[in-house]
């Protein structure tokens, strides 16, 4: 089994957890204008590149204020977004669970990484996107983003 099945297997795992959770989101859209809601989506390198490789590159300029894979308000990468997405969702009184959620399934992830072994960064998923993935990263010459970075903050 190679990491991507295995993220998809732990991304699986957390979709069954938050089913029986059943947060509230009503797909407005608003957690992912980053700039507007007043924070930052962290994800780690990993996760990033999963996300340029089965959602495909951004189709638009990558700019720190919204995700770029947020089009007419819904997200097009939808099945291999972050974990960052899917455990962030509005309602009042997620956020502690939120934040159990993100640590167990962060440490799986972080323990892939190790397992592959893979390269591991935890940054802005706007930068992480920006640098492309690991081939191109290898060969930066056919690096087809911009070069410009933002600065980070906190992550939903
Ligand atoms: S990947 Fe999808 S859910 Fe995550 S921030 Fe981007 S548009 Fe929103």
């Amino acid at each position: 089994m190679g990491w991507q099945t295995e993220l998809k297997e732990i991304y699986r795992e957390l979709e069954e957890d938050l089913s029986k959770l059943a947060p509230e989101c009503k797909a407005r859209g608003l957690c992912c204008h980053f700039e507007d809601f007043g924070h930052v989506l962290f994800a780690s390198s990993l996760e990033a590149d999963y996300l340029r490789r089965k959602a495909g590159p951004p189709k638009v300029p990558i700019k720190k204020e919204v995700c770029p894979y947020l089009v007419d308000n819904l997200c097009t990468a939808r099945e291999h977004r972050t974990l960052g997405c899917r455990v962030f969702f509005c309602q009042k009184d997620w956020l502690s669970t939120s934040q159990d959620l993100y640590e167990t399934y962060y440490r799986r992830i972080k323990q892939l990484a190790r397992k592959y072994p893979l390269e591991w960064r935890y940054a802005p998923l706007v930068e992480l996107l920006r640098e492309g993935d690991i081939e191109e990263r290898a060969n930066p010459s056919e690096k087809p983003y911009s070069t410009c970075h933002s600065e980070g903050a906190k992550s939903a």
